[in-house]
């Protein structure tokens, strides 16, 4: 580190950084050769003006994020702990909520700094970096988290490995070793959470609202089926809210054991439930021909998924998979529609809902709505980043 390049950024997308757009894209920056990872950039307009600093980090998403508009600030050890502080200041509430103690605190470019997250799980803190150029900060990172609070442990993991080998040995970074599961609360109810296991911990913190609303408005006497069921996080709380029945269904081996593990820490009989593990289009074909119908359809799926027979996007496939869950609805039935996909807006969502809709000659009314919850903080400078749309929409007729 140390030094700092000057990259052109082209004159058509000028206005949008000046306007504090941090998300460094290919499109913006013409041939930049071969950077190193972490290092720092100045993106310059065509008269050499100064418009932002940043790193350079690739990702999926794109080559980096701004980081300041002022050219004067450093980006040092300093920089980092202020941001977190700011975000872990913002999360003051969460802190002191006692029926919930996993949330995140740090949001990549939503608290400043685009790249990487840290979840608080009841003690611990856990890391994810999406970049190799943001995992160059990690010293920055961790002295903050050192100076700025206390915790059991740390955990990290590696993203942007690109063979999916997210964790070294058990991910373990600072403090005293935990002892997987750890049992976390979320509103009350139990998770049984994993930082030794490759991407996911066995819950995605963002539904939180979600899956409060369904055990504490919609779930009581109500047949449910959860479609990319995982652990069956959303199960677990329609049961609590008094489902009659939840059926989940995920292709993974480990979903079952997952599963029935979420169940027995919240002390309900996993038997008076159906597991299945099985690709959900086959399932949708089971259930139709069989005439079973639900009160409560959840559809979660991941924004890509293939499975032997069925490649799935969310974007092109979601019309779809709206349809075969319509035709097992109730009247009456509320379908939760969830998606994570960056790639369409709530707007379009809801298109994908309307045509599904009226392709299967079926009315409804959107009953709620919901994005990112307050932990997940976002900005207005880059609305892509609140990634996730959910809608409880009912179905009027049989
Ligand atoms: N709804 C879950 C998270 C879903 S993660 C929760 O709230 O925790 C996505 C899940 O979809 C993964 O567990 C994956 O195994 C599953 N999956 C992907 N494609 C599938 C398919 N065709 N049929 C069933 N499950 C699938």
């Amino acid at each position: 580190m140390g030094t700092e390049l000057n990259i052109k950024v082209k004159s058509n997308l000028v206005n949008k950084y000046r306007g504090g757009y941090p998300l460094i894209t290919k499109q913006a920056i013409n041939d930049v050769g071969s950077l190193e990872e972490g290092v720092l950039i100045n993106l310059i307009d065509e008269h050499n003006a100064f418009i932002g600093k940043g790193y350079y980090g690739k990702q999926n998403k794109g080559f980096g994020w701004v980081l300041t508009r002022n050219k004067d600030e450093k980006i040092d050890q300093s920089f980092f702990e202020r941001k977190l502080k700011a975000a872990l200041d913002k999360r003051r509430s969460f802190f002191q909520d006692k029926e919930t103690n996993a949330f995140r605190v740090f949001n990549g470019e939503g608290d400043g700094i685009g790249g990487f997250t840290i979840d608080y799980f009841d003690g611990y803190y856990l890391i994810n970096w999406y970049s190799e150029g943001i995992f160059t900060y990690f010293d920055h990172v961790l002295t903050s988290l050192k100076n700025l609070v206390q915790y059991k442990a740390i955990y990290q993991k590696k993203r942007f490995r690109a063979d999916g080998k997210f964790i070294e040995e058990d991910g373990f970074v600072d403090g005293e070793r935990g002892e997987f599961p750890i049992l976390v609360k979320e509103n009350g109810v139990n998770f049984a959470v994993y930082f030794n296991e490759e991407a996911m911990v066995g819950v995605f913190l963002d539904q939180r609202d979600v899956r409060r609303t369904i055990r504490d408005k919609y779930a009581k006497g109500k047949t449910v089926l959860n479609t990319f069921s995982y652990t069956g996080a959303f199960s677990v709380f329609a049961a609590l809210g008094g489902a009659s029945k939840t059926t989940s269904v995920d292709l993974a081996n480990r979903s079952l054991p997952k599963t029935i593990e979420q169940f027995s820490v919240n002390g309900i009989d996993y038997e008076s439930h159906d597991i299945i593990v099985e690709d959900v289009f086959h399932y949708f074909k089971y259930a139709g021909k069989k005439g079973l119908k639900f009160d409560m359809i959840i559809l979660d799926p991941p924004s890509f998924a293939r499975s032997k027979k069925f490649t799935f996007s969310a974007e092109k496939d979601y019309k779809n998979l709206l349809k075969e869950a319509i035709a097992i609805t109730e009247k009456n039935g509320v379908i939760v529609a969830s998606t994570n996909s960056a790639s369409f807006d709530m707007k379009k969502f809801k298109g994908f809902i309307d045509t599904a809709f009226k392709e299967s000659n079926s009315k409804y009314k959107i009953e709620e709505e919901f994005s990112l919850p307050r932990d997940f903080q976002t900005i207005r400078e880059f609305k892509e980043g609140n990634y996730l749309k959910v809608v409880f929409i009912k179905k009027l007729n049989g």
